[in-house]
């Protein structure tokens, strides 16, 4: 290799005594979010404590979360549908370690919950809440339990858990 192109190390000193050449500045660096169609309206619904779908004419599907787009057929999707807020346990799990590796006595209980109203296999993640983790079983029917509607948000924890009914 050829020593032609070897760089000039630098270190602090060579910035503070003004022996390179460089400017500062503070990124004003704001962004937003962009939901789209399909979730806006979802998350929507959510501060009204209602649960909404899409479906597909075409593949006779209700999709939830919904979704502007079927990714059977490759059309768009066709109407809004609202669903109930209840729902069985398609899978959950019992988590005793909380994200940051705290242990937990009582456990935290993800589960996908299949949405009555929208096609077999649609369903949403959340939490499972009033019941006793030994209890829980694939195929339980459950409810939502919102939030009290004036600490709603517009976000998937206005629902705070779902219950056994
Ligand atoms: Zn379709």
């Amino acid at each position: 290799m050829s020593d032609d192109f070897r760089g000039t190390p630098l270190d602090a000193e060579d910035f503070e005594k003004g022996k390179v050449l460089f400017t500062r500045d503070e990124p004003k660096a704001e962004y937003a979010w962009d939901t789209g169609v399909a979730i806006g309206r979802y998350l929507q619904e959510l501060k009204n404590g209602r649960l909404i779908a899409r479906n597909c004419v075409k593949c006779r599907r209700v999709m939830i979360p919904p979704r502007m787009h079927c990714e059977w057929c490759w059309r768009p999707t066709d109407d809004w549908v609202y669903v109930q807020d209840r729902g069985l346990v398609n899978t959950f799990s019992l988590c005793y370690i909380t994200w940051d590796m705290q242990r937990l006595k009582t456990p935290e209980i993800p589960a996908v919950i299949e949405i009555e109203g929208a096609s077999p296999g649609h369903g949403i993640m959340h939490k499972l809440g009033g019941v006793d983790p030994k209890k829980v079983k694939v195929g339980m029917k459950v409810k939502a339990v919102w939030k009290p509607a004036e600490e709603r948000v517009g976000s998937i924890l206005d629902i705070l858990h779902w219950a056994p009914t």
